[in-house]
């Protein structure tokens, strides 16, 4: 089975305009991108493309590639003050000069839709979420949505980053999955791979899971974002061969990353939700 990330997020995309429609609010999501990299510039754009789609306000901060942390701190800052702003995306990464903790942590947890902040982080990791990080958040759509069970199921996360390793982590967990995370110091990886009913991989290398490394029937989810030798897009998986052998998978593109932007929307929806609750926010 094909897991389609496209077409569930059209799907998500539609479910959310009509939402936002009867609620009456008019959520706004601002974000800052600092400096000219062409691949977050196509991010940002297709974040606000989506905020258009489904009926959500957008803000646009752009700050040259020289920008200070001083500078994007203070961007931040006018964002949380605005009352018209329910959600604040930071594109990462962000230039080598600017210190991407200190921006991360300056974000108000209320409007951290990317759910980075270290307070969001926590709840997660407490077992309370709130704003669940849109790419492993879209995932978890997915599978309910494909209606795959993940309880008691054996996960393997590969890739430790805070975006998308540790809270897919997570989440896997508070779903009852028995959850193994793989980074680049782990030993044997192919033969905890082997074992893993689901499959994660977040780690930027291409074509990298390798059919031999898959369990029969397994899951395998491709968060990777590569291009190969021939400049050509793939994900982390070799996805040909490992597809003879997966139960579902995800295809690059067209799997995880559209479903990172639904979330993304979702979330912002739920910030105005939560805002126009206590309008303080
Ligand atoms: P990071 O570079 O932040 O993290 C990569 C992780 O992979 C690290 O934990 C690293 O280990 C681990 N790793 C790297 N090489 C190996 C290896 N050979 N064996 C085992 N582990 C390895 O990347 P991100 O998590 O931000 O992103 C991962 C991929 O997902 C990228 O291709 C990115 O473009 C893509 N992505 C896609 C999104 C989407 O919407 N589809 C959203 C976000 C990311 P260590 O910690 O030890 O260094």
């Amino acid at each position: 089975m094909i897991l389609d990330g496209k077409a569930l997020s059209e799907k998500r995309l539609e479910l959310l305009r009509e939402k936002i429609e009867e609620s009456g609010l008019y959520p706004h999501l601002a974000t800052v991108l600092v400096g000219s990299d062409p691949a977050s510039q196509m991010y940002v754009r297709m974040k606000h493309r989506a905020c258009e789609r489904v009926g959500i306000g957008s803000v646009r901060i752009e700050l040259p590639e020289t920008a200070t942390t001083q500078e994007v701190l203070q961007a931040v800052e006018r964002l949380n003050n605005d009352p018209e702003i329910s959600g604040i995306l930071v594109q990462l990464p962000l230039p080598r000069q600017v210190d991407t903790e200190r921006v991360i942590n300056a974000v108000l947890p209320e409007k951290d839709v990317d759910g980075f902040h270290p307070v969001n982080a926590g709840k997660l990791f407490a077992g309370q979420p709130q704003f669940v990080p849109c790419t492993p958040g879209g995932i978890m759509t997915m599978l309910s949505e494909y209606g795959i069970p993940i309880a008691g199921r054996n996960a393997v996360v590969v890739g430790r980053s805070v975006d998308v390793g540790r809270p897919m982590a997570a989440l896997l967990l508070n779903a009852d999955a028995t959850v193994t995370i793989c980074h680049s110091k782990t030993v044997d990886l192919p033969a905890i791979v082997q074992r893993s009913d689901i499959l994660v991989s977040a780690i930027g290398r291409a074509r990298f899971v390798k059919a031999e490394m898959v369990k029969e029937g397994a899951v395998v989810i491709d968060v990777g974002i590569n291009h190969d030798e021939n400049g050509k897009l793939c994900g982390d998986v070799d996805f040909d061969s490992v597809a003879e052998k997966a139960s579902a998978i995800t295809p690059v593109p067209g799997g995880v990353g559209p479903m990172t932007i639904a979330t993304l929307m979702e979330n912002t929806f739920k910030a105005e939700q939560a805002r126009s609750c206590n309008p303080v926010l």
